[in-house]
């Protein structure tokens, strides 16, 4: 049988930080990571074990020291189109309204007006925002801006989207309320980009959401490795969000 073509490769990637005086402690080493279309993947792994720093590197916004990184056949060498970012911390552009954060990366695409203001409006709406489409981020709730954080990653219908922690800035409600909204969406294929990694805190999260759950051990100094479960369709209840607690 043809071996799966992967829609993200990953093959040998090292990344050391230097801190304070010239040390450099080594934070990911000799990583190799594969994924598919069409697949959701979480990332586990404690506090400092790089979880940011590799989605930092797929996303072309820091380069690994070593290794290469290809995401839909090219190489990831700088900012890179097929992939977006949520971020924990939201990071939308304060002087900007909900319209255009959410129509930014559609206008540094260089799309028509029309085809910007189509894009941008479906997705306002999809994630439920329609009243606030000219409210600035300062008078939306963390949920909200989380919201338009979602609608701008996903508005360039980006190949692949990297989720950094995104729901544990929020209250655990309106966490897995916006959770289970996105997951909708994804189910009933409303959103063209149909393969995500997600860092996450939460076992139960990545075991619910995900295909597979990648786990990331690295302790300073010391060999990086990921261990790959798989996910038993029976025990993913992302097709099953009523009964989420
Ligand atoms: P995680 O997301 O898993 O909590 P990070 O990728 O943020 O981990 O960080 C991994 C390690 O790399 C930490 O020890 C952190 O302090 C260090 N680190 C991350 N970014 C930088 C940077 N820009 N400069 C120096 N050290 C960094
Ligand atoms: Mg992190």
């Amino acid at each position: 049988m043809k071996k799966r073509h992967p829609l993200l490769e990953i093959k040998n990637v090292s990344k050391s930080f230097c801190k304070g005086s010239k040390q450099s402690i080594p934070v990911l080493e000799h990583i190799n990571f594969e994924v598919y279309d069409n697949e959701l993947v979480s990332l586990l792994g404690r506090s400092g074990s790089g979880k940011s720093t590799l989605i930092r590197m797929i996303s072309g916004l820091i380069e690994p020291d070593f290794g290469s990184i290809v995401c839909n056949d090219l190489a990831v060498n700088g900012p890179c189109r097929d992939t977006s970012m949520v971020f924990q911390s939201f990071a939308l552009f304060p002087w900007l309204t909900v319209f255009n954060n959410v129509a930014f990366g559609l206008q540094a695409a260089g799309l028509n007006r029309e085809e910007i203001e189509r894009r941008t409006m479906r997705m306002i709406d999809l994630i439920g925002l329609t009243e606030y489409v000219n409210a600035y981020p300062k008078e939306l709730s963390g949920g909200m801006r989380q919201r338009v954080g979602f609608a701008r990653a996903l508005a360039v219908e980006p190949k692949l989207i990297l989720l950094d922690e995104p729901f544990s800035a929020l209250d655990v409600f309106t966490g897995q309320k916006l959770r289970q909204d996105l997951m909708e969406l994804w189910e009933q294929h409303k959103i063209a980009t149909r393969s995500m990694i997600m860092v996450t805190h939460s076992v139960e999260e990545a075991v619910m959401l995900s295909d597979r759950v990648c786990l990331l051990t690295s302790d300073p100094g010391t060999i990086t490795d990921i261990f790959t479960i798989d996910i038993p369709r029976a025990e993913r209840t992302r097709d099953n969000t009523q009964d989420w607690v």
